[in-house]
């Protein structure tokens, strides 16, 4: 539900441009037209989302628990099929995907830029809580390391409670030490200077709003990693001559975190528009595979200019943050010119 909420799904082709952080960005890299094919599906499938919660499970899906390897796959391929891998950042075949010897081998196809170590703590406060920079900075004004960021405007307040989510930036020895998932009496335990810097935000929110925690602290610790595959296609083993790769005859589509992978409460939206728009480009029956291919790939590196720049923004911004009581490290990091 949560992250259902954090969904960023724009409204309308204004709304998508006016974001603060890359709004001047995306009229930069799409054309308005891509926006709207794009965006015209995305509000009726969060409508459909929303109605699919509501009635808490009248429409049932059926989960089949299988642990496919990537020879299975390719072994189910037969002429004519579409292969769609939506198998996430640790995707099946994206690094199939390169052809030729390299092929499969560990991140053959992968770009990937490690851009930071941190906690993720989620918890449910049972008043409306809204956070902009003015609050997340006066609210660490005691925190010199371990600043707690909320994800601001991510924030879902559903009339009784609001749903919170933070990050805390970590060391990667910090990261080793942690198990993947925890909760906050954990964290007091092995991590004390992490959970005062959590406790005193979290404290401060309590005494602005007169509201208190319901349940645990969920956290888990996560690398944040913004990354792409090379190709997001099969088009290279396509135009390979003499091969009987499955991949030379089925044409294959990353989608979502298996195409490309940002930090910062970014994802689930991008990877619903990528799906979105390769099922409408397999829709157009006449359209060329060579098209479909080309087509694609295109949209998928404009969604990572994208991603890129606002990731590379967000983390310069969260870095200037964190030195802000340090003014000649705060200078050191601006690169004015
Ligand atoms: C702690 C945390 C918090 C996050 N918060 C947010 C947020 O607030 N907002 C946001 O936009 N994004 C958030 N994200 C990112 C978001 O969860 C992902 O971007 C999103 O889930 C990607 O969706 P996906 O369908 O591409 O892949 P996934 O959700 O990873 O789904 C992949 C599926 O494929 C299955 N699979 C994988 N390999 C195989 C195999 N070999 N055989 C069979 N099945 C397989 C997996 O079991 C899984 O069900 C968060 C991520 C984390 C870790």
């Amino acid at each position: 539900m949560v992250k259902l909420s954090s969904f960023l799904v724009a409204e309308s082709v204004d709304s998508y441009c006016a974001d603060y952080v890359d709004g001047e960005n995306i009229e930069a890299v799409f054309d308005m037209a891509e926006i709207e094919e794009s965006l015209a599906p995305l509000n009726s499938i969060e409508d459909a989302l929303s109605k699919l919660i509501d009635s808490h499970g009248l429409n049932r899906v059926e989960r089949i628990q299988t642990n496919l390897t990537s020879d299975e796959a390719m072994a189910m391929l037969e002429p004519g099929d579409i292969l769609v891998d939506c198998t996430g950042c640790k995707s099946l075949l994206r690094d199939h995907l390169c052809s030729g010897p390299q092929a499969g081998n560990t991140d053959a196809n992968t770009f990937n830029i490690q851009l930071e170590y941190a906690i993720v703590v989620t918890f449910v406060y049972s008043r409306q809580y809204q956070c902009n920079e003015y609050c997340k900075y006066y609210k660490n004004a005691e925190n010199l390391s371990y600043k707690f960021i909320p994800a601001v405007d991510r924030t879902c307040y559903d009339g009784n409670i609001s749903f919170v989510s933070g990050i805390v930036n970590i060391t990667p020895k910090d990261y080793e030490t942690m198990p993947g998932t925890f909760d906050g009496e954990w964290l007091r335990l092995h991590f004390p200077d992490v959970a005062r810097s959590m406790d005193r935000f979290i404290d401060k929110i309590k005494q602005e709003t007169n509201g208190e925690i319901i349940g645990n602290l969920d956290v888990v610790r996560i690398p944040l990693n913004l990354y792409r595959a090379h190709n997001a296609t099969s088009r290279n083993w396509l135009a390979l001559e003499g091969t009987d790769h499955p991949f030379s005859r089925s044409p294959v589509f990353l989608v979502g975190d298996s195409a490309l992978g940002s930090p910062y409460f970014q994802s689930i939206s991008l990877g619903l528009e990528s799906a979105i728009h390769l099922a409408a480009l397999i829709g157009q029956r006449n359209l060329p595979l060579a098209d479909m291919f080309n087509r694609y790939e295109l949209y998928i590196y404009k969604q990572w200019l994208r991603v890129y720049m606002r990731s590379k923004m967000i983390k310069h911004n969260k870095d200037l943050f964190e030195n802000i009581d340090d003014p000649l490290r705060l200078l050191e990091l601006l690169h004015i010119y």
